[in-house]
């Protein structure tokens, strides 16, 4: 991200996140009850790079971020070496691991493989802020909340976009409208 192209101050946050209107929902994960099955098909049906975990989709509050790769080998992990984790164990993102009923399945603790502090900034955050702080701390997506529930997702790839349909975009309404 070069510092020398800029932003116009009124873009903000939300006009850079996805999902946009027309797109599905953001795909997020559950902190506690998604079973492996669940987890598995969420991978094979997206190629997103990462997950935000939620308390729950009712609150879409955040807990944290668990990167696609690390979910991978995790569940790999576990189906090979853990004693009796199958499709129907569920998956635990939080501190603690409520007892499991009779004749379930072990569950499966993932809290370790979590950044318990993604990076993330309100929808009403003004661009340029944004693309500073992806410069200064070298991120590679951003979480964008309003009112403490999670709205989207913004990457560095999103941002170059922008950019760039800024870049094209300019020169046009200028010289021809
Ligand atoms: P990149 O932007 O580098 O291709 P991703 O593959 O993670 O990174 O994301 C592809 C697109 O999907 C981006 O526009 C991003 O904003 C969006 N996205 C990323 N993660 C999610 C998610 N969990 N749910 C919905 N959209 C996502």
């Amino acid at each position: 991200l070069e510092p020398k192209e800029e932003f116009s101050h009124k873009t903000l946050a939300m006009d850079v996140m996805r999902p946009r209107r027309s797109d599905p929902p953001l795909s997020v994960i559950t902190q506690d009850g998604m079973s492996v099955e669940e987890i598995e098909t969420l991978i094979a049906d997206t190629s997103y790079s990462g997950f935000p975990v939620v308390v729950s989709h009712e609150s879409q509050r955040l807990v944290g971020f668990v990167l696609r790769r690390d979910l991978i080998i995790s569940i790999e992990n576990a189906r090979q070496r853990q004693e009796g984790v199958v499709s129907t164990s569920r998956i635990f993102f939080t501190e603690y691991t409520p007892p499991q009923p009779p004749n379930f399945p072990p569950p499966l603790k993932l809290r370790g493989i979590m950044d318990l502090s993604p990076f993330t900034v309100t929808d009403h955050t003004a661009m340029d802020i944004v693309v500073d702080i992806f410069r200064k701390l070298g991120l590679r997506q951003c979480l964008v909340t309003h009112n403490g529930r999670l709205l989207g997702i913004i990457t560095k790839k999103d941002i170059l976009k922008h950019m760039a349909q800024i870049a094209n975009r300019d020169p046009d309404s200028i010289l021809f409208n």
